[in-house]
């Protein structure tokens, strides 16, 4: 640690009082474990047993944002050091507990661990009730994180969403190899008669006709308008629709497109609709027995264990 850093870590503490308590277990004891700062940032004290992956996860940081805010190179802590929380990982939001929701249900939904929303409320069982009003961990992507979301980002801040509107994100594959959001749009109007064109909120490409992992964002995400990417009008209204291009009955998508995929929908339902509930499904989930999107090698398992 720097000599900057340490004095940042302990702004109220000699480093002989420090040391002796620390060598004794007792700062974890009597001092508190968040201090708000006159700057409005958090400060934590370590415990006995903390270490910075746990210390890392229970704030909704990355272990890397946690060294970077406190100048650590390695990840040794004292008990009793001061550190900085970094603010891009601290957003709570309420949830009211609902008849018939266990902590499970309600962290899947909002895809956080129970272990989150356990430390978050200061929970020591699993038991809720109706009416309990919970705190809810929202993670946000560090901007240094975002490798392919920066232009949905800054056209996003540029209208106005409709927060209310959207209740769940849908992932499809485009079925061909080939085409990128101005091509489906021509097709969508062309052959399939959409006067909006191009049913999809957004399309992630696959290095062919548009860049790797490249979200290109649709004219409905801009207008703030119902897809047509599904059979049902009321899930059309109600839904956003991201393609990923590919037919992954056949071949897998790239990682690069899965990457752009999770930064997507953890920054719609993190940030863009962060205080409600948004489900996450695939396309043949919702239109059951009429398609196979978004095809066997997509990871649905895997986006539901993260979204729910
Ligand atoms: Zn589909």
């Amino acid at each position: 640690m720097s000599e900057k850093a340490m004095r940042a870590a302990m702004p109220r503490m000699p480093r002989e009082r420090f040391l002796r308590l620390g060598a004794v277990g007792l700062a974890g004891l009597f001092l508190p474990r968040l201090v708000a700062r006159a700057d409005g940032r958090t400060e934590y004290v370590v415990r006995a047993g903390d270490t910075l992956s746990v210390i890392a996860r229970r704030h909704g940081v990355s272990v890397t944002e946690l060294r970077e805010a406190n100048g650590l190179r390695g990840d040794r802590i004292l008990v009793g050091q001061r550190l900085t929380i970094p603010e891009s990982g601290l957003t709570y939001i309420v949830h009211r507990v609902q008849r018939g929701e266990s902590l499970s249900v309600i962290a899947r939904r909002y895809g956080v661990t129970v272990t989150e929303v356990r430390a978050a409320n200061g929970l020591t069982s699993d038991l809720i009730r109706p009416g309990q009003e919970l705190r809810i961990l929202q993670k946000t992507v560090s901007p240094a994180e975002r490798r392919f979301i920066r232009g949905v980002v800054e056209a996003t801040r540029r209208i106005r969403v409709e927060k209310g509107r959207w209740q769940t994100i849908v992932g499809h594959h485009s079925g061909i190899d080939r085409g990128n959001a101005a091509s489906y749009d021509r097709y969508h109007r062309r052959e399939r008669r959409m006067e909006n064109g191009l049913a999809y909120h957004f399309v992630i490409g696959n290095g062919r006709d548009s860049g790797d992992g490249e979200i290109e964002i649709g004219d409905r995400w801009r207008r703030q308008i119902q897809g047509g990417h599904v059979r049902d009008h009321a899930v059309n209204m109600t839904s956003i629709g991201i393609c990923v291009v590919g037919n992954f009955e056949k071949s897998r998508p790239s990682l690069r497109q899965m990457q752009a995929f999770r930064e997507l929908v953890d920054y719609l339902r993190n940030e863009v609709l962060a205080g409600q509930p948004v489900n996450f499904a695939v396309h043949r989930e919702i239109d059951r027995n009429h398609t196979l999107c978004p095809g066997r090698f997509f990871p649905t398992a895997a986006m539901h264990r993260r979204y729910g």
